[in-house]
């Protein structure tokens, strides 16, 4: 079910709980369903921002392509991303992911946020290798680059309460 989005900061400072196999069919789609309907302005988010403090977050692991060939097509930049929203394919959900490695580099990055106004620069480290849960509650290890590994990294700040 498609949510309302959470614009009060004294609710999204409050910390996520750790997440359980059934939250998979409730708030785990529901944040699919909302991002979904956000994919025109919205490339990730976490159940916070649909008022529910659970660790679970939603990643658009396309995002980056769809940038790059935005970029490519018109030099139009996040305005060019906008213009090719997801069609929610590659949508990944992540259940308790927590950072098992974290690479030494970082870098600065101005970032927006749908619960947020304007963009705020954050610092964040060029990969990060996340262990969580997937939609079938398996265990899993990854390690993500780029505006994947940026997103996560965005979106595991909301789950600790942290906005940019
Ligand atoms: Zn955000």
């Amino acid at each position: 079910m498609v949510k309302e989005i959470i614009r009060d900061v004294n609710l999204l400072q409050i910390k996520a709980e750790d997440a359980v196999k059934e939250d998979i069919d409730g708030v785990a789609q529901d944040l699919l369903d909302t991002l979904q309907a956000n994919s025109h302005r919205c490339i990730g988010m976490a159940a916070n921002m649909i008022g529910i403090a659970k660790a679970i977050i939603a990643v658009d692991t396309q995002a980056e392509a769809r940038a790059m060939a935005a970029n490519a097509a018109q030099g139009a930049g996040m305005a060019g991303l906008a213009a090719t929203a997801g069609n929610g394919e590659g949508l990944l959900l992540m259940l308790n992911p927590r950072y098992t490695k974290k690479s030494p580099r970082t870098y600065s990055v101005k970032e927006g946020c749908l619960s947020l106004s304007g963009e705020r620069v954050a610092e964040r480290h060029q990969w990060v290798e996340v262990i969580y849960r997937d939609m079938q509650w398996q265990k899993r290890k990854q390690r993500f680059a780029g505006l994947t590994a940026e997103i996560i990294q965005h979106e595991m700040d909301h789950l600790a309460g942290i906005l940019i």
